[in-house]
């Protein structure tokens, strides 16, 4: 068993580079067939999305294209609490076939917020795909049509995926030690 050590805490490998590396096909595969004949712009987020988003692209055969966006948190109101705003976003998307792709979807609340903002530019259509899913934590409905994996609610690093700015470099994917 592979343990590492980050900041103050202890993981343990859980998905394996080849694991990973197989899910990332099987997504690129549904989505070479649901865009057959058309030219989607993959959107990623910033900044946990960047392994996903070139090893996803590697294996498209369809024309596609590439832009990135970043969320940046803000306070807002004391009834809106903390609003993430989308950052970044220059081109038109006004007619676009555009899939999100996140690293992973916890709550959900991030992807719900960037869906409504999105939705106002008036693209073709909008999916997400994201390397992760953890149902049970799901707190507004979000409809994640292309997930690599669904886990359990437990907090992972590697492979884009930071704990507090570090372990973004891990090639497999670890989960904390409890
Ligand atoms: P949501 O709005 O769905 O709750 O949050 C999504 C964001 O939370 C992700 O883009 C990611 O930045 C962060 N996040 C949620 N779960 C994890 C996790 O297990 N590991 C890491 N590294 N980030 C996570």
């Amino acid at each position: 068993m592979s343990v590492v050590k980050i900041h103050d805490r202890e993981f343990v490998k859980s998905i394996s580079r080849e694991e990973i590396a197989a899910q990332v096909k099987r997504v690129a595969e549904m989505i070479n067939m649901d865009y057959a004949g058309k030219r989607p712009l993959l959107l990623g987020v910033l900044n946990g999305c960047f392994m996903f988003l070139s090893d996803l692209m590697k294996e498209l055969e369809i024309e596609c294209e590439v832009s990135f966006v970043k969320l940046s948190s803000y306070q807002g109101s004391e009834t809106t609490g903390t609003v993430n705003q989308v950052m970044g976003l220059n081109e038109s998307i006004d007619g676009r076939d555009v899939i999100i792709v996140e690293d992973i979807v916890d709550t959900g609340l991030t992807m719900h917020k960037m869906l409504q903002t999105l939705a106002e530019s008036k693209p073709a259509s909008l999916a997400i795909a994201s390397l992760f899913l953890k149902p049970a934590r799901l707190r507004v409905p979000v409809e994640v049509k292309y997930s690599a994996f669904e886990i359990p609610d437990r907090f992972i690093v590697g492979y884009g995926l930071d704990y507090d700015g570090l372990g973004r470099n891990l090639p497999d994917v670890y989960d904390v030690k409890e």
